[in-house]
């Protein structure tokens, strides 16, 4: 009796596959639903399921089905079902069934809105989420990719401290707000972000994740958001009301629409690497197995450290990547994408995400990290990290190269960088200076990671010294400083490390409030700390005023100046010379004769590790300076007619010749 029961769902029921290469590809674009005022069509993708039911409710979270419809198998292991009515307002869910087993109830991979906490998926006409002058929303305009300049931030962190300004705090209208101040009366939220001079904004995980319930706001609960849970709905404890699932994606849409008007793009932190649950994620309910990678002992792979790893390589999980950042780009008008562990996805599916973007707008920029957090039993020559990237079309990667050479390890937080005044790492410090391009002047043996220039040109690579993992900056100088080291040298320090971001060719990067001198208290990691400890504090503008003066100027260099921002590895090669010093940690260079249409003929920069002046010789010429010993002065500080000079301690020097 089992044996031909067996058979049967063999044969006539659940179709089985040898592998997963085996499984059939559907390549329409109407899976989930296709709502209309008369009708909604659904169709899932579950290739193994031997029967699929629809769910329908009238609540997006309580009460029990209202209709429950069995779906009919479709073309390439999709499943269909149709209602001739208008569903608009109601909610529904599918659920899958295995061999004999119904599976937990899913919303479905694809879905685009849902009801409190995303357990549910909504039907919503997506005309009523657009603003008021959406359709004339247009993107900022950009040349190259190295005249952006991100500012990372979490959208509470931005917000929900007393002193911003803000009424939406923690909330995504948060970011069109305009006249916002802080208790100084000084400039918050987005006008700050326009005085500072970002050219992007890039938000930490804004897709809707699981750790913070949304039935439970006023507890107050923080998290980062890199828990996945409906990739293409937006988080709903950002919006006014999680329950309605149409006011999170209009305010989602506010926000990006208000962002574009300050003339700042929006990048999004993607985190398609893995899912917050494993085995009842809404991608395991449809298909099991299929979207995740194994270990050969039939465990689940774990190379994103939160016990799961996603299948790029797998040609639904794909198709899924590349559609929902299409989406994000289109629906949302999102301008680039940052991607969490994108050292776990494989290069081919990375290169078809930047083809289809580049079919929307070659502007939209994509860079991830070029590493995994564990291994995978995906092939390292197949794998999207750093060592790999001149395999990636236009994609950036994260230097931790110069992250590491400027404070110290990330490891080890005890451990100084240059700029405290560690001694051999200036050829580390040269390989961000040339964007981790090739340069005969860099000695590439003496990296602290890499052996070898890993990109194809400075538009690939993000050079920052530090993000939201880890220790912020001024946290690591301190619990890394020299025993006798003052405040005012932590300062310093500071500042020379952001005048190298600033000055390297390639992207730069600056973590949300580092401009305002920003601590989190020594806490690593502060993924679930509270407000207290993550939120911008908008008085320490006013009180670290010569802190966010610098950082502005630096910024204000940068995009008045060309020669910091060349696109490629050849310009770079032919226009930028490294001097020789006989002082150790000092790093100095030469970007010469007007390279990349620069207004200024030469450009010296100086950067000396030194805790202690020191005088150095350089090339004879008429030069101005515009920083020196920490401050920027782009109008002149002194001019300087001879061939040695003295770069005060632990601070960058920069002057110019006409
Ligand atoms: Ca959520």
């Amino acid at each position: 009796m089992s044996l031909i029961s067996g058979l049967l769902i063999g044969c006539n029921t659940t179709p089985k596959y040898a592998s997963y290469d085996d499984y059939p590809v559907y390549d329409g674009t109407d899976l989930e639903l296709t709502y209309s005022p008369q009708s909604s069509a659904f169709r899932i993708w579950a290739p193994t399921a031997s029967e699929v039911k629809l769910l329908l409710y009238d609540d997006g979270s309580e009460g029990g089905a209202y209709l429950t419809k069995n779906m009919s198998r479709a073309e390439k292991g999709t499943w269909t079902a149709k209602i001739d009515e208008n569903l608009k307002g109601k909610f529904y869910t599918f659920q899958v069934k295995i061999k004999d087993k119904w599976l937990n109830e899913t919303p479905g991979m694809w879905v685009k809105a849902t009801g409190v906490n995303g357990k549910r998926a909504a039907i919503i006409d997506f005309a009523e989420t657009n603003p008021d002058g959406w359709d004339n929303d247009v993107r900022p305009p950009l040349t190259n990719f190295t005249d952006i300049i991100l500012y990372e931030i979490h959208v509470r962190d931005f917000s929900i401290s007393p002193n911003s300004g803000m009424k939406y705090k923690g909330k995504f209208l948060a970011f069109t707000e305009r006249g916002t101040k802080n208790t100084a009366g000084e400039a918050t939220g987005i006008d700050h972000l326009k005085e500072l001079g970002v050219t992007h904004v890039h938000l930490l995980p804004s897709f809707d994740f699981a750790s913070i319930d949304e039935t439970k706001l006023n507890e107050n609960k923080y998290n980062w958001g890199y828990d996945p849970e409906n990739y293409n709905v937006p988080e709903g404890s950002y919006s006014t009301d999680p329950y309605n699932p149409v006011k999170r994606i209009k305010e989602f849409k506010q926000m990006v629409q208000a962002l574009h008007q300050a003339k700042i793009r929006v990048i999004m932190d993607v985190v398609y690497n893995h899912t917050a649950a494993g085995k009842d994620s809404h991608l395991n309910l449809l298909v099991p197995g299929y979207f995740y990678r194994m270990n050969a002992d039939s465990t689940w792979s774990n190379a994103s450290g939160c016990g799961n790893e996603t299948a790029s390589e797998r040609a639904m999980m794909r198709k899924f990547m590349v559609e929902s950042v299409v989406y994000w780009a289109t629906e949302y008008h999102v301008d680039g994408f940052r991607f969490d562990l994108m050292g776990i996805h494989d290069i081919e599916t990375m290169n078809a995400i930047r083809a289809a973007l580049d079919k929307i707008d070659p502007t939209i920029f994509i860079y991830g990290e070029g590493w995994t957090a564990g291994a995978s039993p995906l092939a390292e020559d197949k794998r999207a990290v750093k060592k790999n990237a001149k395999q990636l079309d236009n994609i950036a990667v994260f230097s931790d190269d110069l992250r590491d050479a400027l404070k110290g390890s990330w490891q080890h937080a005890e451990i100084p960088g240059f700029v405290s005044g560690t001694d051999s790492l200036e050829e580390s410090v040269k390989f961000g200076v040339v964007g981790a391009t090739q340069h005969p002047q860099v000695d590439y043996t003496k990296l602290i990671y890499s052996k070898a220039p890993y990109v194809n040109n400075p538009t690939q690579i993000i050079n920052y010294v530090s993000c939201h993992d880890d220790m912020c900056l001024v946290d690591k100088l301190r619990e890394s400083k020299p025993a006798d080291a003052t405040d005012d040298e932590l300062i310093r320090f500071d500042k020379l490390a952001q005048t190298v971001v600033f000055t390297s060719q390639g992207v730069p990067f600056l973590y949300a409030g580092e401009e305002l001198y920003r601590n989190k208290k020594g806490i690593k990691n502060t993924y679930q700390s509270p407000d207290s400890i993550n939120q911008i504090d908008w008085d320490s503008k006013t009180t670290h005023k010569d802190i966010f003066e610098y950082y502005k100027g630096l910024i204000a260099l940068r995009k008045a100046h060309s020669a910091f921002r060349i696109p490629t590895q050849d310009m770079v090669q032919q226009h930028l010379e490294f001097l020789k010093f006989l002082v150790p940690n000092v790093v100095g260079f030469v970007l010469t004769d007007h390279v990349n249409g620069e207004v200024w003929k030469d450009i010296l920069v100086i950067y000396n590790g030194n805790r202690k002046a020191v005088k150095v010789g350089i090339p004879a010429g008429d030069w101005n300076l515009v920083c020196h010993d920490g401050i920027i002065n782009l109008s002149g500080i002194s001019e300087v007619k001879y061939t040695t000079f003295v770069v005060a301690p632990s601070s960058a020097s920069i002057m110019y010749v006409k």
